[in-house]
């Protein structure tokens, strides 16, 4: 299948499970994962509507963003933050999802150049508690979203999971759940949080129903990697 009918199946899959849900349409929005595709993927996503695009190698990334530096394509960061790489970041993306620590915040609020919008970011949390995973531990998520909040450059705008090889839906489904919970629990302390960035390929349904506000689909869209 070409990615227009892959694309518009998997929009077809989410406008079907937020009628389910009683989900407001449009509420859940789509982030094509184009981390191993080529720039010629992109753009047939992009003619086919998409607009934004999440990466997850910087090096890859920039690359693509110069080749396709004429069309109007909103980039996401969605990989591990080293250090030596904010600058860049901060740079080149409209949104990083990947945030987890306050030294690596302030360097990109520090590094955002003063002609572009604020940068948009998520901190992740590790919501399975899997010492391999990458994410915040959840108990120290509410103190790093305070700190974060203060930094001018800077527009906290939720949180992102990472749930991996998770087939039962059920497990899923309560991993996303937690997610969920703490981005209540954070709003209630008054950040003002509107993303939920949570629900890939394999477990989206779960994501959808537990609340999700932006899915990050590759696969479903650009095919096996
Ligand atoms: C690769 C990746 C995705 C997309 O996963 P698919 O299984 O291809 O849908 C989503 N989020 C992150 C952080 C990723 O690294």
């Amino acid at each position: 299948m070409d990615i227009e009918s892959t694309l518009a199946r998997v929009k077809e899959k989410v406008r079907n499970k937020e009628r389910a849900l009683n989900r407001p349409l449009g509420s859940v929005g789509l982030l094509a994962v184009s981390k191993n595709q080529n720039s010629q993927k992109i753009i047939q996503a992009y003619e086919a509507g998409q607009r934004d695009f999440a990466e997850n190698y910087l090096e890859e990334a920039l690359e693509k963003i110069q080749t396709l530096n004429q069309y109007e394509i909103v980039w996401h960061f969605i990989g591990r933050i080293q250090t030596n790489k904010t600058k860049r970041i901060s740079e080149n993306f409209a949104f990083v999802h990947s945030v987890t620590r306050l030294k690596e915040a302030q360097r990109l609020n520090d590094q955002r150049p003063e002609d572009l919008p604020v940068l948009n970011i998520c901190l992740q949390v590790n919501i399975n508690n899997d010492a391999n995973k990458q994410g915040l531990d959840p108990k120290d998520v509410l103190s790093l979203a305070k700190a974060i909040k203060t930094l001018p450059r800077l527009h906290l705008r939720g949180l992102m999971a990472i749930l991996k090889d998770e087939i039962d839906y059920q497990k899923q489904y309560q991993g996303f759940k937690s997610l969920h919970e703490l981005f209540i629990l954070l709003n209630q302390h008054g950040l003002e949080l509107d993303t939920l960035s949570m629900g890939m390929s394999q477990d989206m349904d779960a994501a959808i129903a537990a609340g999700s506000t932006m899915l990050r689909i590759g696969r479903a869209i650009f095919g096996e990697r």
